[in-house]
């Protein structure tokens, strides 16, 4: 959090002595500018130099921390000078120590006979007592000593041109003069036993005991996590004062006959969340609501009720996928539901916009008589965000596969029109520490349950010298009638990294591996058009299979497919492949999903076994947030993600939730500032 500006932690670090403007340079490099970025520059790791190991009692093979005086020192050099050896002897009145640097002639320069060093390594032999290329530090005397030694000390993360010794003693000397002037950025912390902020700042640094370094990082996280929930509560806070609800709630006189024609009836977990639908869309404020649900768990019928629900009161509304191809398919899906009803289902996409005759009653001007134009679903992609589009009566906002839209865009739907509600929908099961730090403001739904009636899906991990069985495989089930997807991780050759298979050559050779079978090819860069015709071939079976990038990973629904094999699977995250195979989840055939990692990867097979094991979506979640981090799992439109010095997206879930509650006393008080005496 800033500091006020008079304080000096909100000042230039060259404020501090001895930093000018070349050492400050340095220090920006790594990110710190202000007395106070240097204070939260985070230690990589601690060194212990509580015990010193005397010289005489170093024992061979194990780790030790010791020291003495520099007696001697030199450099042998052989083969025409390539070669070289540079070697010093230390003395600490019990025994001397060798220590020894290989082809490092520059090390020379570091030491004079007369220093003293702490040094750290490993004993590589006792006659005489050796250590090979330790990690030393020149000791200077005085009050400098006590920063060094004999304590925990903090390592650094350096910059070329910084040393530990120095950036220590600088962020001792910032410490004393600024730790008066840290101040508790929120009062309620007083009372929940974590340590006060300038002392979490000081421990950071020079911790006391063995837990002291990381309970101040914790409460560290704690003030980061802090100030992400307030922003998001305030943001929800100020929607609900100023901005009122659109009366979306219906009165059942599309839905009725919607359900009644549908072929099979909701499940428990789709009507639950139908109810709390309603309820927000009839409630005084603009709904925000993320709805979570495993692939093939049903949302788009939930989305369609919620729709039909905001038609009937006579408002429009934009359903936005994130490629072209499900816009499509979901265009396709809504117009057979819709039509029949009397609601006018409209595309918006990038290469296929609303022709002029449609355009003239969608832009008039908001005079023109409403009674002229029937309410309207719009279907489409990015294109939605389009200035150009600009329904007058959207009185809700769908956003299918969230975690493929940043929060920015989802703002910028949401701006159109009056605060229409909103409601986004996303495969990708959240860690709960994730959905608290990036949907905190939403409100949220879970479909927990699959429809009845679905096949098995079985999943098998195999190494790429299996591919001839795997094929004969998807061929047998082809030659019953099934159909199978086929998935490579990119189409352009210059996007590969090594080993991975580009999916266009591929093509040529599966459609040998697959033959007498038709093979068609689907892929990011193809038109349009193109990419539709593939799609409804392979939708109508004229196609039996399918080969494609991972632009098949979300919503495609073709519940005859049950084979799916994953080529280079592991260059996926685990989260992606368990969306991909959802695929083929939701046919009523025994469904198989083959991972074919490149043989070498041993390591990678090992992950891959997680998808063998579970197919827990939540479950599969944790595991690849806990083994790729936060911003491998949500992709790159998720990289509003903020950054966290000290917080951990994936291990800090309890700091999190009690930021949370936090917040919310904190914003109470704000409201009613008597309430709280
Ligand atoms: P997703 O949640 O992945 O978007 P879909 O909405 O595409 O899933 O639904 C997957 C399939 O399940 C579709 O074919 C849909 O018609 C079907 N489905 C949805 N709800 C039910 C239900 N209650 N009973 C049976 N099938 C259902
Ligand atoms: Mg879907």
């Amino acid at each position: 959090m800033p500091a006020p500006p008079a304080s000096i932690l909100a000042q230039p670090v060259t404020v501090l002595w001895g930093v000018g403007s070349e050492r400050a340079a340095l220090l920006a490099r790594l990110e710190v500018r202000t007395v106070e970025d240097l204070l939260c520059h985070r230690p990589r790791r601690y060194e212990d130099r509580r015990h010193f190991r005397p010289i005489a009692q170093l024992a061979a093979g194990e780790p030790v921390l010791t020291g003495g005086r520099v007696v001697a020192a030199g450099t042998k050099r052989w083969k025409q000078r390539s070669r070289s050896l540079f070697e010093l002897i230390l003395e600490d009145g019990t025994g001397r120590l060798h220590c020894r640097w290989w082809n490092l002639p520059f090390m020379e320069a570091q030491f004079q006979v007369g220093d003293e060093l702490v040094v750290f390594g490993k004993v590589r032999s006792l006659k005489p007592r050796t250590i090979d290329h330790p990690d030393t530090e020149v000791v200077e005397g005085g009050e400098e000593r006590s920063i060094h030694i004999g304590r925990i000390v903090p390592v650094y993360p350096l910059t070329e041109g910084l040393t530990q010794r120095w950036l220590r003693g600088l962020i001792w000397r910032a410490l004393a003069a600024a730790e008066p002037q840290i101040v508790e950025p929120w009062p309620t912390l007083d009372s929940t036993g974590r340590l006060p902020r300038a002392r979490a700042l000081r421990l950071l640094h020079f911790p006391e005991n063995d837990g002291d370094a990381e309970a101040a990082r914790q409460r560290l996280a704690l003030d980061e996590f802090i100030g992400l929930q307030l922003a998001i509560q305030r943001r929800r806070r100020t929607l609900q004062t100023k901005a009122k609800s659109l009366p979306c709630g219906g009165d059942n006189r599309l839905i009725r006959p919607f359900l009644a024609r549908l072929a099979f009836k909701l499940t428990e977990a789709q009507t639950r969340v139908l109810r709390e639908t309603r309820a927000d869309l009839a409630g005084p404020h603009p709904m925000r609501r993320l709805l979570q649900g495993d692939v093939g768990s049903g949302k788009t019928v939930v989305a369609a009720c919620a729709a039909l629900m905001a038609l009937e009161s006579g408002f429009d509304v934009a359903f936005m996928a994130p490629t072209e191809v499900l816009a499509g398919q979901q265009f396709a899906r809504f117009r057979a539901w819709f039509e029949p009803l009397g609601v006018a289902v409209e595309l918006h996409t990038g290469s296929r916009k609303t022709d002029g005759a449609n355009g003239a009653t969608l832009f008039a001007p908001a005079s023109a008589p409403r009674a002229s134009r029937p309410v309207t679903l719009w279907v489409g992609t990015h294109a939605l965000l389009e200035p150009t589009f600009a329904p007058d009566k959207l009185g809700l906002v769908i956003i299918d596969e969230q975690h493929k839209f940043g929060v920015a865009q989802r703002e910028q739907l949401v701006r159109k029109g009056r605060y229409p509600h909103l409601l986004v929908m996303t495969a990708t099961p959240i860690p709960r520490t994730l959905g608290l730090t990036l949907y905190g403001d939403l409100d949220v739904s879970v479909i927990d349950a699959l429809p009845a009636g679905r096949g098995s899906l079985r999943t098998f991990v195999r190494g790429a010298d299996r591919l001839p069985k795997v094929w004969e495989f998807v061929r047998d089930q082809l030659r019953q009638g099934r159909q199978a997807f086929v998935v490579y991780p990119r189409v352009e050759d210059a996007d590969l990294a090594a080993g991975t298979k580009a999916v266009l050559a591929e093509f040529e050779r599966l459609k040998n591996a697959l033959a007498p079978h038709r093979v068609g090819l689907l892929h990011g860069r193809m038109p349009a058009e193109e990419k539709e015709r593939t799609m409804a071939d392979f939708r109508a079976n004229r196609l039996p299979a399918l080969v494609a990038t991972s632009v098949v990973e979300v919503g495609v629904d073709v519940p005859n497919a049950n084979v799916m094999v994953i080529e280079s699977a592991e260059s996926f995250g685990l989260a992606q492949l368990h969306q991909l195979r959802g695929r083929v989840a939701r046919s009523p055939h025994p469904a198989y999903c083959i991972l074919v990692a490149a043989a070498k990867t041993a390591e990678a097979r090992q992950r891959l076994k997680v998808l063998e094991e579970t197919n827990d979506g939540f479950r599969i979640a944790e595991a690849d947030l806990a083994l790729r981090g936060p911003g491998e799992l949500l992709g790159q439109a998720q990289s509003g993600l903020p950054q966290f010095r000290f917080g951990d997206l994936a291990r800090d879930f309890a700091l999190i939730e009690e930021a949370r509650q936090l917040a919310t006393t904190l914003l109470d008080r704000e409201s009613s500032p008597h309430a709280a005496a």
